[in-house]
């Protein structure tokens, strides 16, 4: 994979015996790519990734992968709350639903996907461990978004895309979603709508109204059997 070194001192180490288990994908939400790479290689923001893809497929490298970036903020899944300590973070720029948020151009997606593949090979990351921001975050992030292509991703091997929606669940549908990482309350204090929309945002864009309906089940419950499998 080709990089270009765009440095970060926005950094530190990872807490010792702790996974690399989760790869992370943000859109960097600023009006252009070099604003976002400035940010984050910006020592009085105090945020940073491991790299960004820009739009035509460039791929920067901010962090080294053995490092703790600061990409997540406060988040949690399936019990773990630094999320920063157990993952990479990709940027990936896009303006975000604040400057005017479009879809990913095919170039970029290809660079995700290389970059993306080397990462779950290097670190075995499960593929029901490739997340969004929004995913870990709920209550505050809407990124990467309701256009990224994740279908795309998972038939090149990278995270969960369910092809049966059929499936039945059989668990009541808040503790499903404890089950596959999603934080609830207790966990978080989210209202349970803002989790179901997060989770419609990655797994059923078309309708994200934060109310689980039987398209969503069936998604659900093909993801809780995809994790039996890993
Ligand atoms: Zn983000």
């Amino acid at each position: 994979m080709q990089f270009i070194a765009a440095p970060s001192p926005n950094f530190d180490a990872r807490p010792p015996a702790t996974p690399i288990d989760i790869l992370l994908l943000h859109y960097t939400g600023m009006e252009t790519g070099a604003a976002a790479i400035a940010r984050l290689c910006d020592p009085d923001a105090r945020v940073s990734s491991h790299y960004t893809v820009d739009e035509d497929g460039t791929v920067y490298a901010h962090v080294s992968e053995d490092r703790r970036a600061w990409h997540a903020g406060a988040s949690y899944w399936a019990g773990a709350r630094d999320i920063n300590a157990r993952s990479v973070g990709i940027e990936i720029v896009n303006p975000g639903h604040e400057f005017g948020y479009r879809s990913f151009p095919d170039a970029q997606i290809e660079s995700v996907i290389a970059l993306g593949l080397e990462i779950v090979a290097r670190h075995s990351i499960p593929p029901a461990r490739v997340l969004g921001h929004s995913d870990v975050a709920p209550a505050r992030k809407t990124d990467p978004g309701e256009l990224f292509p994740w279908g795309t991703l998972s038939l090149a091997g990278i995270g969960l895309w369910p092809q049966t929606r059929k499936a039945r669940l059989t668990v009541d549908f808040e503790d499903g979603l404890r089950a596959f990482g999603y934080g609830l309350k207790p966990d978080m204090d989210v209202p349970t709508a803002t989790v179901i929309e997060a989770f419609q945002r990655h797994w059923r864009p078309a309708r994200m109204d934060g109310a689980a309906d039987t398209e969503c089940e069936a998604i659900l419950a093909a993801l809780l059997n995809e994790l039996d499998y890993q």
